[in-house]
């Protein structure tokens, strides 16, 4: 029996949303709630196809929460997210809007890849073995087939010599480009990076990045949280600055890193800078 959500909501999606092609990402008026804090304030934002987006912002104004609600790893309150055209989480029947069941968010959860601070890789599978699991497992493709797309995601993400080492035989660095090729192992149109060099050495920062900018230059749909001024100066189409839980500047990177156009932007650049 799926449990109605909020009947306001319905009345802000305006109805059932129309398939659209060039457009993976469309956040409209999301509002996300902890409790009674309120961490996402009306957020808008719409992610073209092969389009890099980098959200930037003071720590906690929202940017992991944002991504997150993206992915369906958390619920919003208000608004609606749709990633290629689905409503991530809820369906609509009759006019009404439903929670959607698990098996569902899940089934919509595979078209977009996240790579998170932390890699959690599992332990006991080579690096190989984790690329090949869910590919097999949750999309039944043939094991044969999974492990030569894994062999080549490794090459080319500089790791072919690593397919048989185990997680605590690699670098932080080297753990987190895996945990980058698993997740396009499931062939995502979206890809969501939360501070994914956050957690890594200073020197193991660049190798992962430059993955991310090859990603980002074969055309792949990215949103980025990132303190990586350079990544976000070198590849983003725009930059996103969040704070308070609101989106307060989008905008290319020249005239973001240039001429900002909010006080707040110019305290945060002034800041990481
Ligand atoms: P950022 O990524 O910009 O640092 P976050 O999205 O992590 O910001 O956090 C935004 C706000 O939401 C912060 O005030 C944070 O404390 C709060 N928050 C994040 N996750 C949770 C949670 N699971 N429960 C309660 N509050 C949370």
């Amino acid at each position: 029996s799926a449990k109605a959500v909020n009947g306001d909501i319905l009345q802000a999606i305006g109805g059932i949303p129309s398939e659209t092609k060039d457009t993976v990402v469309e956040a409209i008026g999301v509002d996300k709630y902890f409790g009674a804090h309120q961490v996402l304030k009306d957020v808008s934002l719409t992610v073209k196809r092969g389009e890099v987006v980098v959200i930037v912002g003071p720590s906690g104004s929202g940017k992991t929460t944002f991504i997150r609600c993206i992915n369906h790893l958390e619920k919003i309150q208000k608004g609606r997210i749709l990633v290629n055209g689905h409503l991530i989480g809820y369906r609509e029947r009759n006019g009404r809007l439903y929670e959607d069941a698990e098996r569902n968010i899940a089934r919509q959860r595979r078209e977009i890849g996240m790579v998170f601070q932390r890699f959690n890789l599992f332990p006991h599978l080579t690096a190989l073995g984790n690329i090949v699991e869910a590919p097999i497992q949750v999309r039944g493709i043939a094991r044969a087939e999974a492990v030569e797309t894994g062999k080549a995601l490794l090459a080319r993400v500089g790791l072919a010599d690593k397919a048989n080492s185990y997680p605590a035989q690699l670098s932080g660095g080297q753990q987190q480009r895996v945990a980058i090729a698993r997740a396009l192992a499931m062939r995502p149109s979206l890809m969501l990076f939360d501070e994914a060099t956050s957690a890594l050495d200073p020197e193991m920062i660049g190798e992962v990045l430059e993955v991310m900018k090859e990603l980002a230059r074969e055309g792949m749909t990215m949103i980025a949280v990132t303190h990586e001024m350079g990544f976000a100066r070198e590849v983003a189409d725009r930059v996103v600055m969040m704070d308070e839980g609101r989106i307060i500047e989008d905008t290319d990177p020249t005239r973001f890193f240039t001429a900002p156009a909010s006080d707040r932007s110019k305290a945060f650049l002034a800041r990481i800078l």
